[in-house]
């Protein structure tokens, strides 16, 4: 049970919460989700269903993704709202006692818990190439702590390419096995659904939106790829501003040639599902395309798919 302090931090900070969703929702097109028999239900949720959000083969890329999206909203949901139990980068806690707490919160709320996680996990060597803590002088591994915790949520956040689907560690060579979530859960038969939000970095809204999701409506429509369909059902060439170029078959042959298509220097927008084109990067200011080019970094085959990123597909 969360202590009286942190029930009184969570209603104080409920409505800057609410607040803020139903802020980034507006953008994202999610305020069917903020009427308030589903704030209430939210409301309920958040005092049953802390999040556990664990590490392994990554940069921590989608972590700064998220915290530094819209300073400092995020990072207030992430560290004062959100029933964020354990997250290696932010916790204020480390080592022995923060994995005990972590634990002791797992077997609390089993079946209910959400499990994040970011990177991918190694499974050579016995999972050896990541230690994800020690407990009682023996050392955890990334695939120890994915299968224990993995077995005992009620549901899973792959969070990025890396733990949606191997990822850059899982790229060509690939010595340390590095798997996705869902890999590991069909090697060892953890049925926990998962829900893949790949990226590389994921945008910030599709991890809150996805998480807004969980804890009002349960699991979101995923398709083929695990994906929600809400943040990836759109294909990017058929709804990027690019395209009228595309049809008159005007190319750029420059990342600073702003007129045509960037299909001739890399762009993979056609076999990519997101919805980059519309939502933007940056707090709207920017996305890949207008810059330089998609390198598809939501798709499963990413990195070596798209590799080398910048040569016509
Ligand atoms: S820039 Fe990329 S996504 Fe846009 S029209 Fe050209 S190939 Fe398609
Ligand atoms: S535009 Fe392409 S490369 Fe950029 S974030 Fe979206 S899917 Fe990834």
């Amino acid at each position: 049970m969360l202590s009286e302090k942190q029930q009184n931090s969570l209603t104080l900070s409920r409505r800057a919460f609410l607040k803020g969703l139903t802020g980034t929702a507006a953008g994202i097109g999610l305020s069917q989700i903020f009427n308030p028999t589903l704030i209430s239900a939210m409301t309920k949720g958040l005092e049953t269903h802390p999040v556990l959000w664990i590490q392994g083969q990554g940069c921590t890329g989608c972590s700064v993704s998220l915290l530094n999206s819209v300073e400092p909203t995020i990072k207030k949901i992430l560290l004062e709202i959100i029933s964020l139990q354990y997250h290696p980068t932010v916790m204020a806690s480390e080592g022995e006692t923060a994995l005990e707490n972590m634990y002791r919160v797992a077997k609390e709320y089993k079946g209910k818990f959400s499990l994040a996680v970011e990177g991918a996990i190694p499974m050579a060597a016995d999972g050896k190439y990541c230690i994800s803590g020690e407990l009682n002088h023996k050392e955890i591994t990334m695939l120890e702590m994915t299968k224990e915790l993995g077995e005992m949520a009620g549901s899973v956040l792959a969070l990025g390419t890396c733990a949606s689907y191997g990822g850059i560690p899982a790229a060509k060579g690939n010595l340390t096995e590095a798997t996705s979530v869902s890999g590991v859960f069909k090697k060892f038969g953890i049925k926990t659904p998962v829900v893949n939000i790949p990226g590389c970095p994921p945008h910030p809204d599709w991890i809150v939106g996805s998480i807004a999701h969980l804890l009002t409506k349960g699991i979101p429509e995923v398709d083929e790829n695990g994906r929600p369909l809400l943040f990836f059902g759109e294909n990017i060439h058929e709804n990027c501003p690019y395209l009228e170029y595309f049809d008159q078959d005007i190319f750029s042959a420059t990342f600073t040639q702003k007129k045509g298509c960037r299909m001739e220097i890399g762009c993979k927008g056609p076999d990519v599902y997101a919805d980059c084109f519309k939502r933007r990067w940056n707090n709207g200011m920017n996305w890949c395309v207008e810059n330089a080019v998609c390198i598809g970094c939501v798709e499963p085959g990413f990195p070596d798919a798209s590799s080398p990123f910048y040569e016509k597909a």
